[in-house]
């Protein structure tokens, strides 16, 4: 039966885009494992198609033959949500050869692009024509617009311009039945019936494969500024972010959070970075504003703001970038926190969010309550404060380097930080999904109702359960087969 559907599937994509571990010399390892090398599984099969029609074909032989699908994009995903599973019965559809600009209309402020695009080559694209494709994240060189929209990502620039979900004016989707429904028209007001554009971002490759999307653009601004400041705690960021957004307004396009651990591993780990201010403050904050009459006007309006903020002692210490290179140094520290906390070794992440105004006394009690109950773990808090977005992340002790104590305690941390943040009416999934990974965190935070209506569309848009199977709708919610 596999026999059959891979000769299939070869006579639609041909032999070289079909990849199987039976190929002389095949290493299917990078389809395989995710990018936190949480989940090692194995494929049935890689499959890359080239158009949608192929996909629809490709979809429409799995279903013949019951085979389950796994879309994958630039397989960034942070919750194991893009590998194949480990019964090697799984196929990996592959997106990443349908990667062309199929329509740039600067008069719509839109672009119609590929689902396999390259995050960072469509930004470019618009770049070069003095456009602005905001959605902007760590991973941007390599993940693709089919999972930024699969997974709503989020980024650096959702304070001003929104999350994936916000930057799509439509999609081309292939169904679980193999069917194509495009609505690329690029529409900004289309109220005809439910939102079929919105039941798919978000939805992790489970109920329809995205091929196209037709995403909105905006004008490049005139000058971006970049500021680094030290703050004495997490109250004063929230303070300084109250009056960043009062003075700045719309200008105001990033605003990050990061405490003194996490950047002491960047600065302990990549030296040949400069990281600013972090040894004499207990938080930093990255701000961005973007300005569309002129860098002076930027600079003032920022100058204006920090004097302001010192002032009101929300501020010890600030540096302003004075070039693109100095601008794009410090969010690269910002970028580096993640790495640098791989390579210090083992460590728990929480990708939260909550009410901004609570953020204090949550990050106060939660805090306390980690040190008092495991001592040595290593708070590393840094994130997208402006949406109310922390990493809210664990490093292993520094005598624990193999993580066994960590280990140890893992689901006891995690459980703490989660029930937290549902007291404080957070979610436990601010902007990386659910995937496989939080799906204990889904039948035990998410409302028992909210699970039923998921599990009925599921049933309702995949009735043979094939679209990425065991991911998002916990097995108790799914109907589908
Ligand atoms: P993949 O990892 O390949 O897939 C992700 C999910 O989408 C899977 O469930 C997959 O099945 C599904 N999928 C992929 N393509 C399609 C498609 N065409 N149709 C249907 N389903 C599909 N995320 C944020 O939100 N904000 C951040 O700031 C951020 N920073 C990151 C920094 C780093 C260094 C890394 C490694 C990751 C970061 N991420 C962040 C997570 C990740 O980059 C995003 O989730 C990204 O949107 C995933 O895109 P991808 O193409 O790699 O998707």
């Amino acid at each position: 039966m596999s026999q059959e559907l891979l000769s299939d599937l070869r006579a639609i994509v041909g032999n070289s885009n079909v990849l199987t571990s039976d190929d002389p010399g095949s290493d299917l390892n990078a389809w395989e494992s995710d990018w936190r090398k949480l989940a090692q599984g194995r494929a049935l099969a890689v499959v890359r198609p080239a158009s949608t029609l192929q996909v629809s074909e490709i979809v429409r032989a799995c279903s013949k033959h019951r085979v389950s699908l796994v879309p994958q994009g630039g397989n960034t995903g942070l919750v194991v949500g893009s590998t194949p599973d480990g019964s090697g019965r799984q196929v990996v559809l592959s997106l990443l050869a349908m990667n062309k600009v199929r329509r740039l209309d600067p008069a719509n402020a839109s672009i119609t692009v590929d689902a396999g695009c390259v995050l960072q080559n469509v930004q470019d694209i618009c770049e070069k024509e003095g456009l602005l494709f905001p959605l902007s994240l760590g991973a941007e060189g390599s993940c693709t617009i089919g999972g930024n929209l699969a997974t709503n990502a989020g980024g650096t620039q959702v304070l001003r311009f929104g999350n994936a979900r916000d930057l799509c004016l439509g999609l081309e989707v292939v169904t679980a039945e193999g069917e194509v429904w495009s609505d690329l028209s690029g529409l900004r007001k289309n109220n005809t019936g439910y939102d079929l554009r919105n039941l798919f971002i978000g939805s992790e490759g489970t109920l329809g494969i995205i091929t196209g999307a037709t995403l909105k653009t905006f004008p490049l601004p005139a000058a971006t500024l970049t500021s680094f400041v030290a703050i004495a705690s997490v109250e004063a960021a929230v303070e300084l972010l109250k009056l960043a957004n009062s003075r700045l307004g719309p200008s105001l396009t990033g605003f990050e959070l990061m405490n003194q651990e996490g950047l002491s591993l960047v600065a302990k780990h990549y030296p040949q970075q400069r990281v600013p201010l972090w040894e004499s403050s207990a938080y930093c904050v990255l701000m961005e504003a973007s300005d569309h009459e002129s860098e002076a006007h930027a600079r003032t309006l920022f100058e204006q703001l920090l004097e302001q903020a010192f002032e009101d002692g929300l501020v010890t210490d600030a540096v302003i970038a004075e070039s693109i290179g100095q601008s794009k140094a410090l969010w690269h520290v910002r970028e580096s926190i993640s790495l640098a906390q791989a390579d210090e070794g083992p460590n728990l992440k929480h990708d939260i969010s909550l009410p901004i105004s609570s953020i204090p006394r949550f990050v106060e009690e939660v805090d306390a309550a980690l040190q008092q109950a495991f001592p040595g773990v290593r708070i590393i808090n840094f994130g997208h404060l402006g949406d109310g977005n922390l990493h809210y992340n664990i490093q292993a002790a520094t005598d624990d380097r193999d993580g066994m104590q960590l280990g140890e305690v893992r689901s006891e941390i995690t459980e703490a930080v989660y029930e937290a943040v549902a007291r404080f009416g957070g979610s436990f999934s601010a902007e990386h999904g659910v995937g496989a990974l939080k799906l204990n965190e889904m039948e035990r935070y998410k409302a028992p109702a909210a699970l039923r209506l998921m599990g009925k569309l599921k049933a309702a848009l995949d009735p043979q359960g094939l679209l990425n199977p065991g991911r998002v709708v916990p097995r108790s919610a799914d109907f589908s087969a």
